[in-house]
């Protein structure tokens, strides 16, 4: 385990014993499941039986999925540093069941922060969605946040922060869609298959778009239960990476969703989507975090193991740099993303502001996801030809690693994003 430089954390008995029992979960359970399913097929990682669903009851089971709940709701109100030592710990053992753990959260927490912004008008979604959810301790539920679609990507997620003549200029005239009939609106159209935990989640808080259906700007969330007519699934994508989680496309054909599900709110996604983004991108980085310490620990071991020259590996000053500077990241990571984690946390959920300046955490995703990259290639360096095989972890971690640089916005277009927030935000005086 590492050295918490963080002293007050160290102190803190509870934060310690956290992180040991979720460090315990990590090497005994999820760390082995998941490479387990990482060389199956990704539609046998899904099939009822398969041991994906034994690693999310787990996480489950200890209650994870309840950090970002504030208490009033039944759910663990965890401070930001509780939250970063969970996220870290879990994708430390698999980035796959972070980014699960994380979209999971992100459905229940869009519908109890749209709850607290708009004063209890959607009390009905908590009652229906959420209080089963938090109850949860079998991985009866799972959520996941279809937003990204065939046609728009980097789109969706830089429209939250670019102007507005640029977001309509952006032409998004026709994503996934809904139109009002009755006492339900009706969505039609697919998300694309990049989606998060899609071929096994029960449900999603979906971006769509709403009349008049001229731009991004008419986007809002609907949250959609996957048993309703008209839902349908992709086939589990064949992909590079975090093969532990699935991901696949979701086909909405018709689908009456209550009024009570739907948020419409013109400009929702401009505003709303911008501080879930931030406070995704914030988690991204203490998850990234996880992934770059284990690859350097599997370096450090290696390092220590493995004979050239006559000497342990570790005994050549070269690779004593090369770890000396793995360990610089990692820790610049984890402080970075500690930051970003407490400040996004405080701002939303304590102050309930949602126009801080996103682009800290954005910039946080971008700087993190690379990091642990480096670092993850590098520990495939150091273990040789050894790397490269199926029976190394750090194989593994790299492919996991090569995912974040993609994953909830290309770090290229998060690094504009945050360029665009910042020059408005950061004040020079
Ligand atoms: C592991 C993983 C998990 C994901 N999970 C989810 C999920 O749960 N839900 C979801 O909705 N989506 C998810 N995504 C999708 C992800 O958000 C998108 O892949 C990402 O936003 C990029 O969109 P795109 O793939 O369409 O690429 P594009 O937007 O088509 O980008 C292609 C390339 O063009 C560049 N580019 C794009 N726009 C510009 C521009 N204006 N100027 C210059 N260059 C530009 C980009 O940097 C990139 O290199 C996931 C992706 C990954 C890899």
């Amino acid at each position: 385990m590492y050295e918490e430089l963080n002293t007050a954390m160290s102190r803190d008995e509870s934060i310690s014993m956290l992180k040991k029992e979720v460090h315990e979960l990590a090497v005994k359970d999820l760390r082995p499941i998941s490479l387990q399913l990482d060389k199956m097929h990704p539609q046998e990682v899904c099939e009822k039986g398969s041991p994906y669903y034994e690693a999310h009851k787990k996480i489950k089971q200890m209650g994870l999925h309840r950090m970002y709940t504030r208490k009033e709701y039944g759910g663990l109100e965890s401070t930001p540093e509780e939250i970063h030592v969970v996220l870290e710990e879990v994708s430390w053992a698999s980035m796959g069941f972070g980014g699960g753990l994380g979209v999971d959260m992100c459905c229940m927490a869009i519908i109890t922060l749209t709850n607290d912004i708009l004063g209890g008008s959607v009390s009905e979604m908590v009652d229906d969605i959420v209080t089963p959810w938090l109850e949860d301790d079998e991985g009866k539920y799972h959520g996941c946040i279809p937003w990204v679609e065939p046609e728009h990507g980097s789109d969706i997620i830089g429209a939250c922060h670019l102007p507005d003549e640029l977001i309509v200029g952006y032409g998004l005239r026709a994503p996934v869609r809904m139109d009002e009939e009755g006492d339900f609106w009706v969505l039609n159209g697919m998300k694309a298959p990049w989606t998060t935990s899609g071929p096994t989640a029960t449900h999603g808080a979906v971006i769509v778009n709403a009349p008049p259906h001229e731009s991004i700007a008419d986007a809002t969330l609907a949250f959609v239960p996957f048993e309703l007519e008209g839902v349908r699934k992709g086939p589990a994508l064949e992909k590079l990476g975090m093969r532990d989680e699935p991901q696949g496309e979701i086909i909405f054909d018709n689908v009456k969703v209550p009024k009570e599900y739907v948020i419409v709110i013109p400009g929702l996604w401009k505003s709303l989507g911008g501080t879930i983004l931030a406070l995704l991108n914030a988690g991204m980085g203490a998850l990234y975090t996880g992934l770059g310490r284990a690859a350097f620990e599997e370096a450090l071991k290696y390092a220590k193991e493995r004979v050239q020259g006559g000497r342990p590996l570790i005994e050549h000053d070269t690779m004593k740099m090369r770890l000396a500077e793995m360990f610089m990241k990692v820790e610049a990571c984890r402080s970075y993303s500690r930051a970003a984690v407490s400040y996004s946390h405080e701002k939303v959920f304590k102050e309930t502001e949602m126009d801080f300046p996103h682009g800290i955490c954005f910039a946080c995703k971008a700087f993190c996801t690379q990091q642990a990259f480096e670092v993850a290639s590098e520990a495939v360096q150091i273990h040789g030809g050894y790397g490269i095989t199926k029976d190394s972890v750090v194989e593994k971690l790299f492919r996991d690693a090569r995912m974040g640089l993609i994953m909830d916005g290309c770090n290229r277009v998060l690094t504009l994003t945050a360029g665009w927030n910042l020059q408005e935000a950061y004040s020079l005086e």
